[in-house]
C-alpha cells in the first residue's frame, strides 16, 4: 500500500482515541480487557481506521450511535490484530437492526407450491461488500448453556473467508505452508461434527457449524474468542491452527 491512503491511516491510528470510546470498549467488548497494552494500542488504532473506512447504516428503524460503531468495528478488528492485513479490503458497509430482523424467502408449500415467507436472522455477510447484523445480538449475546455465540466475530470471520473469492472456511493464510495442516485438521474436525450432529451426540461446538465448512470457520472462530480455555481443552490442534492463523492466544494465562 502506498501514498495517500497509508498516510492518511497513519494519521488516524495515530490520532488519540476518545475517552468515551474506551469506556465503550471495556463496556461492551470483554476480550480488550484480556489484550496486552501494545495489542490494546493496536486494537484502537484498527478502530479508528475501521470507522472512518466503512460506512455504518442503521435500519429498520435504528439510529446510529458512536456505541454501535466503535462495538461492531472492535470485534471487526479483533480479527485482524497482530497480521499483515488491509482492513477488510472489499468490505464497504456494516448494516444494523436494532434486533433479529426478517428476510423474505421463498418455500415448498404443503401441494409443491411456492409460497413467499420470512426467516428471522441475526446476521449476514455479503460478498458483495456488507456485513448485515442484530444490534441486540453484539451487545446483549444470549447465553445459552452450549456456547456463547458471538454474531459479529461470525459475520466478520466469514467476511475473511470470502477475502480468496470463495467461501469454503479457508481464508489467505500467511504462509503456503499452512494449507495441508489446516485442510487436514479442519477437515477432520468437520466431519466429527457433522457426523456428532447426525447422531445427535453432545458438542462443545455449536452444531450449526456442521452446516457447511464456511459455517464451521465462522463457529470455531467464535468459541476461539469467546471459550478460548474449552476449545484449547476439547480440540487442541484446532485451537493450535487458530492460534497461528490469529496471531493471539486467547487461553494464555495473564
Ligand atoms: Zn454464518
Amino acid at each position: 500500500m502506498f501514498g495517500f491512503k497509508a498516510k492518511r491511516r497513519n494519521r488516524l491510528r495515530s490520532q488519540s482515541f476518545p475517552d468515551p470510546w474506551l469506556a465503550i470498549l471495556r463496556r461492551n467488548v470483554p476480550y480488550y480487557e484480556r489484550l496486552s497494552p501494545a495489542e490494546q494500542q493496536a486494537l484502537r488504532a484498527d478502530i479508528q481506521v475501521f470507522i472512518v473506512e466503512k460506512n455504518f447504516e442503521g435500519c429498520g428503524g435504528l439510529e446510529m450511535t458512536d456505541e454501535i460503531k466503535v462495538t461492531v468495528a472492535a470485534y471487526a478488528c479483533i480479527l485482524l490484530l497482530n497480521r499483515e492485513h488491509d482492513y477488510y479490503p472489499r468490505l464497504q458497509s456494516i448494516l444494523v437492526y436494532p434486533d433479529a430482523y426478517p428476510v423474505p424467502t421463498l418455500r415448498r408449500g404443503p401441494g409443491n407450491e411456492i409460497v413467499e415467507t420470512h426467516e428471522m436472522r441475526l446476521g449476514e455477510s455479503w460478498r458483495t461488500g456488507a456485513v448485515v447484523i442484530s444490534w441486540n445480538h453484539v451487545l446483549h449475546r444470549p447465553v445459552d448453556p452450549t456456547g456463547n455465540r458471538n454474531v459479529a466475530l461470525h459475520e466478520f470471520a466469514h467476511q475473511l473467508d470470502h477475502e480468496d473469492g470463495s467461501a469454503n472456511g479457508a481464508p489467505i493464510l500467511p504462509a503456503s505452508s499452512m494449507y495441508a495442516t489446516w485442510a487436514r485438521i479442519l477437515g477432520r474436525e468437520y466431519r466429527e461434527l457433522s457426523e456428532a450432529a447426525e447422531t445427535n451426540r453432545p458438542t462443545l461446538l455449536d452444531k450449526y457449524g456442521a452446516t457447511n465448512p464456511a459455517e464451521f470457520f465462522a463457529v470455531i472462530t467464535e468459541y476461539f474468542f469467546e471459550q478460548p480455555d474449552q476449545l484449547r481443552q476439547q480440540h487442541p490442534e484446532l485451537y493450535d491452527e487458530l492460534k497461528r492463523y490469529y496471531r493471539q492466544d486467547p487461553a494464555r494465562d495473564r
